[in-house]
């Protein structure tokens, strides 16, 4: 076995939006492979007809290329040797297959009505039992081993409806090994004959899943921590097909849990809280609710794919900056944890920080000509919109904001004049006495020559002390008439990018409107 090239899959439903425990189910599979030098599929597992929800195999494929996940083969990514990727065009795959299981008297037709079950089960309920079809019962129900050979292919071709259910062995020991979670031992007699093939016509996830696995060559099962109960039964399923020996290994992931960190993550902690938890924003198409994506956000998708890794992992060392090609190095199943991973939306945060000011000032600085173009309306050749101007402000503001956007909110001053001040700062501070320090600051900084950071600080100092006023009682206020709030980017290099004729001219319109002098 060990000679096999490395084979994993990511197969998601696509019964909605990815919620991003199944982008990070992705990833840990990406990382794998990646590591090992191996294949990562996407397989879309859409037999569940009732659940197919229109757009979200297109959701999924978007997701994966923003997060630069990007699948060998399946939808969306170039077909590979075992197309059709897609479960609903592989239906006859899946018939061959459980009819081979059939002849090997490892499965059976099964043609109990809805109807009949209903009252089967109302009836042990009421007895206070709970009804499984299984070794105890399934002899005294409708189907292949109870009816006879012929009986059985008349229903058939008379079209009658039926099911094919797997013959669980009675008292067998089925061993699941997980890399995570180590050894899992049940009773075979503890599963019931499950479905294999409904009467639709479509196989149920189980058969669908581990023929598929099957027939693609997986090596690595990894996926959440919601199917190790079904583990049991594939292991089984690969028994009855006597496949054993090429059988995946299995990996179930620890759930993510809510920033509480009691029980699973959900949309509505999302709402409740403001983050989300979808990769990209999501319109249901039926009810047309929109949920937000962490890409509309503003998050990068470098930061969130770093926040998701350490979701449920840990690095080799006491690292937490990762690029991809350095999670992949750094990836091992091993170090996966068994414990719920709690999610916190101010690390999320703290990433795309830290991404931020990793990106180049020519690259904010566009972004920033963006904002100043559609937000603040600046046009032509307003200085504001060159290069030096906007890399200057990037400067400034590229150490205050976690997210681009957030330039504008805390840059607005910068290429705007107030509209309005604090009041209640200025309220507080101002004093009339200050009236003659602001005067005499408006006559030594119009006089002039230089206007840098350095030189608008000495002259700003020099005049204080001049009037016999304490720095610190005055530098707010000053920054409250220059840009209307009382924080924000380094006060004296504000100063010196708006320039000295701006810097006046809203030190003077301060004076008149916000004061009393
Ligand atoms: N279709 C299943 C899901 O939506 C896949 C589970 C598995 O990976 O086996 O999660």
């Amino acid at each position: 076995m060990s000679s096999r090239k490395i084979r994993v899959r990511f197969a998601p439903s696509p019964t909605g939006p990815l919620h991003m425990g199944g982008v990070r189910t992705a990833l840990y599979n990406y990382l794998f492979a990646k590591k090992q030098g191996g294949d990562f599929i996407l397989r879309i597992e859409d037999t569940d007809q009732n659940r197919f929800v229109k757009g979200a195999e297109e959701y999924i494929i978007e997701s994966l290329k923003w997060c630069g996940i990007e699948p060998n083969e399946g939808i969306g990514f170039g077909n590979g040797p075992h197309a059709p990727y897609r479960q609903s065009e592989r239906k006859e795959l899946y018939r061959k297959h459980v009819e081979e299981l059939i002849a090997k008297g490892k499965a059976y037709y099964a043609f109990d009505s809805a109807e009949d079950l209903d009252i089967i089960r109302k009836q042990w309920e009421a007895e206070k039992k709970t009804f499984a079809y299984d070794s105890s019962t399934r002899l005294n129900m409708k189907n292949s081993l109870t009816l006879d050979a012929l009986k059985v292919k008349d229903l058939i071709s008379s079209g009658a409806s039926y099911v094919v259910r797997l013959l669980v062995p009675e008292n067998e020991e089925i061993h699941v090994q997980d890399i995570i979670r180590g050894e899992v031992n049940v009773n075979s007699s503890l599963i019931d004959d499950k479905v294999l093939f409904k009467s639709d016509g479509m196989p149920t996830y189980h058969l669908a899943n581990v023929v598929d696995d099957y027939l693609m060559q997986i090596t690595h099962v990894i996926r959440g921590e919601e199917w190790l109960p079904s583990a049991p039964l594939h292991v089984l399923l690969y028994r009855s097909f006597g496949w054993e020996s090429v059988m995946p290994q299995f990996a179930h992931l620890p759930l993510l849990l809510k920033p509480e960190g009691n029980g699973k993550l959900s949309k509505r902690d999302g709402d409740r809280l403001g983050f989300p938890v979808f990769p990209l924003e999501w319109k249901d198409p039926e009810s047309g609710e929109v949920s937000s994506g962490y890409r509309e956000k503003g998050y990068y998708p470098e930061a969130f794919i770093n926040m998701l890794a350490l979701l449920g992992w840990h690095a080799s060392g006491d690292k937490e900056l990762f690029t991809m090609e350095e999670l992949i190095q750094d990836f091992t199943l091993e170090r996966v944890h068994k414990a719920g991973a709690k999610f916190d939306p101010e690390k999320a945060k703290w990433f795309n920080e830290h991404y931020l000011r990793l990106k180049s000032d020519k690259v904010l600085a566009a972004h920033l000509k963006k904002i100043a173009a559609d937000e603040f309306g600046l046009k032509g050749d307003d200085h504001r919109l060159k290069d030096e101007f906007l890399l200057n402000a990037v400067r400034l503001l590229k150490e205050r904001v976690q997210f681009e956007h957030e330039m504008a909110e805390k840059g607005v001053y910068l290429f705007m004049a107030p509209a309005d001040y604090d009041r209640p700062l200025i309220e507080k501070k101002w004093k009339p006495t200050h009236g003659g320090f602001f005067q005499a600051l408006l006559n030594s900084l119009s006089g002039m020559s230089g206007f840098s950071a350095a030189e608008v600080e000495s002259v700003f100092k020099e005049t204080a002390a001049a009037q016999g006023v304490k720095p610190g009682e005055v530098l707010q206020l000053l920054r409250v008439f220059v840009s209307g709030q009382g924080g924000g980017v380094d006060l004296f290099g504000m100063l010196s990018l708006l320039g000295k004729e701006e810097v006046l001219e809203r030190l003077e319109k301060a004076m008149s409107t916000a004061v009393s002098v």
